[in-house]
């Protein structure tokens, strides 16, 4: 038997380990929510949190006044010392990466965009983002020495060997762990992970963007499938042999009717001059009938492939993405219409059909949030180096890149 004295130093410090991991996991928490989570007495917990904060491994954030309706003092919230760890999410799009930084609490402490133009090599695009990581540094006094890991969203398809070379760049560069996934597949985990917990375990999310793709959750867990295409809904023929070339090869995929350029370039066919997602808002605001038009065929082209989607899985949330959900509510409302049709047999298996909540930055936000994040979402994932920093389902990216992400 070991001494008294021992074996009370024993339980405290298995305390202050559990209550470290719960702060490492959660990012940011009340003394309250702490005593609920590791299931020790208030009056422990505030005694182990004020020896913890002498000793500076863990600091005071922020208040809780911001989220309160009750009256009383708001309560502090705790988290790690920020300078323990950071986290590096990026999100390369087809003109554009997103680079996000959160610290070991869970904030973000440096975030901004590079463009390079669509047809740049990997090589070029690895170059833009280092360099938007060298400007964010200088901007934000922000230098990476505490890197923990580094996720990489990229495009989807055909990209297996180009994802093993960004990998290996970034390795090469940051001397961190590094997983790349699929960028959209990532902007879903993000949504899921800011969705109510008991909607977030069956979620389907599309982004109309350059390109179409789309990410699955099934039972609390992010599907790749087996080669990693889950979710690839870009390509899903719905117009046949008379619909447009796609860059896959086939004719009449959902990207040739819904995505961007698709939509802007059957305005133009249809005597419309746009160019951009600008002049769209501008048709839109006026009620252009023939954008108008073009809307409706996209949304009911991408409503069925959803509705298909819907039969398939049964989620209970689809959430599509992308500025032009945004910019065009006839395309969303298109869209769910066309859903509630497709599964109007079936009236309790309606999901909730909603925009993103998340800026166009919910991909590096969400490259973050897998980092953080451990099962069951991310369970059925290869064991990549990086680690696990979160069992809580509650990471709440937000669509501001300065924000912080309450837990
Ligand atoms: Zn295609």
């Amino acid at each position: 038997m070991p001494p008294a004295g021992a074996a009370h130093t024993l339980v405290r410090r298995s305390h202050e380990e559990r209550v470290l991991r719960v702060l490492q996991q959660a990012g940011a928490l009340s003394r309250g929510e702490i005593a609920e989570r590791v299931g020790l007495s208030r009056t422990t917990v505030s005694d182990i949190t004020s020896e913890l904060l002498e000793r500076g491994a863990i600091t005071v954030v922020d208040t809780d006044a911001a989220g309160r309706t009750g009256s009383g003092r708001p309560a502090e919230l705790l988290a790690l010392d920020p300078g323990s760890g950071q986290f590096m999410g990026v999100d390369f799009g087809h003109r554009r990466v997103h680079v996000a930084v959160a610290d070991a609490a869970h904030e973000v402490i440096a975030a901004g965009t590079a463009h390079y133009l669509p047809e740049a090599p990997w090589s070029a695009r690895c170059d833009a983002a280092f360099g938007l990581v060298d400007r964010l540094s200088t901007e934000t006094g922000v230098h990476y020495g505490a890197l923990q890991a580094i996720a990489v969203g990229v495009p989807g398809w055909g990209n297996r060997l180009s994802a093993d070379g960004v990998a290996d760049t970034f390795v090469a560069r940051f001397h961190a762990p590094v997983t790349v996934d699929n960028h959209v597949r990532y902007a879903g985990l993000a949504e899921a992970a800011r969705t109510a917990a008991d909607t977030a375990q069956n979620l389907i999310y599309l982004r109309l963007s350059d390109g179409v793709g789309g990410g699955l959750v099934v039972d609390g867990r992010l599907v790749r499938g087996a080669g990693g295409h889950a979710g690839e809904f870009g390509h899903v023929t719905v117009a046949g042999e008379a619909g447009v070339l796609c860059r896959c090869g086939k004719r009449g995929c959902v990207e040739t009717v819904a995505s961007v350029p698709a939509i802007l370039a059957r305005c133009r066919e249809l005597g419309v001059p746009l160019d951009d997602l600008d002049d769209l808002r501008a048709a839109v605001a006026i009620a252009q009938p023939t954008v108008d038009r073009v809307l409706r065929d996209a949304g009911t082209a991408v409503g069925r492939v959803l509705g298909a989607a819907a039969m398939t899985l049964n989620p209970s949330a689809i959430v599509l993405g992308g500025e032009i959900v945004t910019i065009a509510p006839t395309l969303l409302q298109q869209v769910r219409s066309t859903i509630t049709y497709e599964l109007s047999w079936l009236p309790d298996a309606a999901p909730v059909v909603r925009a993103s909540a998340l800026a166009d930055s919910g991909g590096a936000l969400g490259a973050i949030t897998a980092l953080f994040h451990e099962s069951p979402m991310l369970a059925d994932y290869p064991a990549h180096a990086a680690p696990h920093r979160s069992r809580s389902p509650h990471v709440h990216p937000t669509s501001n890149d300065g924000a912080r992400w309450p837990s």
